[in-house]
């Protein structure tokens, strides 16, 4: 049955795919993408997915995530599909990222064929407040873990909202509707638990 968060999505001109597992998703996207220049944002979403190799087999692909480096960003970022995922989304559906270098955000913000969001039912969240809250002090932290970042919250798992040289939240973007410059946005909604 369609949740709330489901119908609010599409309420907002979003396209939304469910699927049991990470594994049926991951069929679906190296089914669905072809023929095409893919660009992938940092995620441990799509790490556990899985999805690099098999959508290489047949497309042309940038993530930074196996080439690092600026340039493959920029490449990215002007594909025509990028896939990402988010920290967030909210009982209204507003989807949300934070950003350290901003190529995520502007993955999803250039004119596009297909944006996609993979999302692991961990990243529902309720009113806005509560999804800016998960975003901040969930993912955020967490985050920096990952990276390792010398950043307060990597201490007590909190955000301080720090001055830090590591500081990896340098921006914020909230998706309210579709955007016109994509074709299609569409959140590929997994019912497990993914990523931060
Ligand atoms: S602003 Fe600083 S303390 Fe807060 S989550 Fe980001 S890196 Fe951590």
């Amino acid at each position: 049955m369609e949740t709330s968060i489901t119908q609010a999505l599409r309420k907002n001109g979003f396209t939304v795919t469910e699927f049991d597992t990470k594994q049926a998703a991951a069929d679906y996207l190296a089914e669905s993408i072809r023929g095409k220049t893919v660009g992938m944002g940092g995620s441990m979403t799509l790490g556990a997915l899985d999805i690099y190799d098999r959508l290489a087999a047949a497309n042309t692909v940038f993530w930074h995530q196996v080439t690092p480096g600026d340039e493959v960003c920029v490449q990215a970022d002007n594909a025509q599909v990028y896939i990402t995922s988010a920290n967030a989304v909210s009982q209204e559906g507003y989807i949300l990222n934070i950003d350290g270098r901003g190529n995520r955000l502007a993955g999803t913000l250039m004119r596009k064929e297909r944006v996609i969001f993979v999302v692991g039912e961990n990243k529902l969240a309720g009113p806005f407040p509560e999804a800016l809250e998960r975003a901040r002090n969930t993912a955020a932290p967490l985050n920096a873990g990952r990276l390792s970042k010398k950043t307060p919250c990597t201490v007590d798992g909190k955000c301080h909202d720090c001055a830090s040289p590591d500081r990896i939240c340098n921006a914020l973007l909230v998706f309210w509707k579709k955007t016109y410059w994509c074709d299609s946005m569409e959140v590929v909604l997994i019912h497990e638990d993914l990523g931060y």
